[in-house]
């Protein structure tokens, strides 16, 4: 698993490839502009990462989540909020293929995993996160149609993703009443909140999505009535694993900066690098992401095997990673002294991107929550 063989690293070297050619020289601009760039996430389709994943027959690159790992943390050295944009369209795209029947994976799938379209998922509302089991965006049945009804919060890449997973109540209070659908964008009924102010992210959207009378065909139901929970969930294993690789990679990509910085810049008559308080800060940064890579590929192992482990394997690799990852980018930010601080040195973006991936996919409190059940089992 940790000697990567020839295919392994031309997997991990295109994703590298794009990211150094496509996303690095371009990061800080859309971080900026507030920039979601279409058009270069429609060059990542026909290098096979709109369906990392995703079964070969609907356009898929039918790798597994151990290949996904070492994808995600390579393109988030370029910039992690576009390499995490990709991460949920590959997660909203998987559960398509696992959970769709024949005619919703022709329909949709060979779109997405060649980013020609892109996709998003709604779960979160503006009262229930943590708790999405007790989610109350209604879908009723109406003939040949269900009609949605209430609204979805913090939906990346909404109002401009033409696809959207959406998970809503059919049935009872609880779990067991929820079920999921496959949303166009252009559904009449379907709104979409203003792009929300945020600390990070800036290169992707994140907007409410308002259901009123949202007429969708009952063909577009995922999976059966009732499923959708259970869906939802399988599908933020792989997800927590790809954002905890994002952290990775953009962790690694702001140590990466530190050590020429520090051997460039002098202080005291000579360079910062040699200075062994420094020094040992580097060794810690880069121990705390081998360990944190470590553990997530370890985990994306248990999540290809199917091992009974896997859930909490996820939890434990997405707590473990994000909080690395946050730690040595801040620390990179704090070795560049002042600098660190501007812009234009890259490493307070980094770290703005990095915050986020401990609150979403699942707080990190959460994380805890579900490791911790693993743990005392049913005592
Ligand atoms: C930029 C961004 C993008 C997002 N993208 C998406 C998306 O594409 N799709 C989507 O569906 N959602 C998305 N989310 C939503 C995200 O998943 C939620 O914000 C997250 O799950 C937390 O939910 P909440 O914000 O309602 O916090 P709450 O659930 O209200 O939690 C508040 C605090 O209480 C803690 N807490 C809650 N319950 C417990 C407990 N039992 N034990 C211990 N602590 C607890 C939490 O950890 C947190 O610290 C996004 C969020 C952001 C910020």
């Amino acid at each position: 698993m940790f000697i990567l063989d020839e295919d392994e690293k031309a997997i991990r070297d295109t994703a590298r490839g794009f990211a150094d050619e496509f996303l690095a020289p371009n990061a800080l601009e859309w971080d900026e502009q507030k920039h979601f760039p279409v058009d270069v996430l429609r060059k990542a389709g026909p290098l096979g990462l709109g369906g990392i994943y995703v079964r070969e027959d609907v356009g898929g690159s039918g790798l597994r989540r151990l290949d996904a790992v070492r994808v995600f943390e390579q393109l988030a050295t370029g910039c992690p909020a576009i390499a995490a944009y990709i991460s949920i369209h590959n997660m909203a795209t998987w559960m398509i293929d696992s959970y769709g029947d024949a005619a919703q994976r022709d329909r949709w799938l060979p779109g997405l995993t060649s980013m020609e379209l892109l996709a998003s998922y709604a779960l979160t509302e503006p009262g229930v996160g943590s708790d999405a089991a007790a989610l109350s965006t209604k879908a009723v049945r109406d003939g040949d149609d269900y009609i949605l009804n209430g609204a979805k919060q913090f939906i990346s890449g909404a109002g401009a993703t033409d696809v959207y997973v959406v998970m809503a109540r059919t049935g009872t209070a609880g779990a067991r009443g929820i079920s999921a659908f496959i949303v166009p964008a252009e559904t009449p009924g379907i709104s979409f909140g203003a792009n929300e102010r945020k600390m990070g992210w800036h290169a992707q959207p994140t907007r409410q999505v308002i259901f009123e009378d949202a007429r969708v065909p009952a063909a577009n139901l995922l999976g059966a009535e009732g499923e959708g929970f259970r869906i939802a969930m399988n599908g933020l294993n792989g997800g927590r694993l790809n954002i905890a690789a994002c952290s990775v990679g953009g962790a690694q990509a702001a140590l990466d900066k530190t050590v020429p910085y520090l051997a460039q810049r002098e202080a005291f008559g000579s360079a910062l690098v040699q200075n062994e308080a420094l020094r040992f800060q580097l060794a810690d940064m880069r121990t705390e992401l081998e360990a944190a890579r470590t553990l997530l590929w370890r985990a994306a192992a248990a999540l290809d095997a199917d091992a009974p482990d896997k859930v909490e394997l996820c939890a434990m690799a997405k707590r473990f990673a994000t909080d690395a990852g946050f730690e040595v980018a801040n620390k990179a930010l704090q070795l560049h002294g002042g600098y660190g601080y501007l812009a234009e040195y890259g490493l307070e973006k980094i770290v703005r991107d990095l915050r986020v991936h401990q609150i979403l996919e699942g707080t990190n409190e959460i994380m805890r929550v579900v490791v911790a059940r693993s743990v005392v089992g049913a005592a």
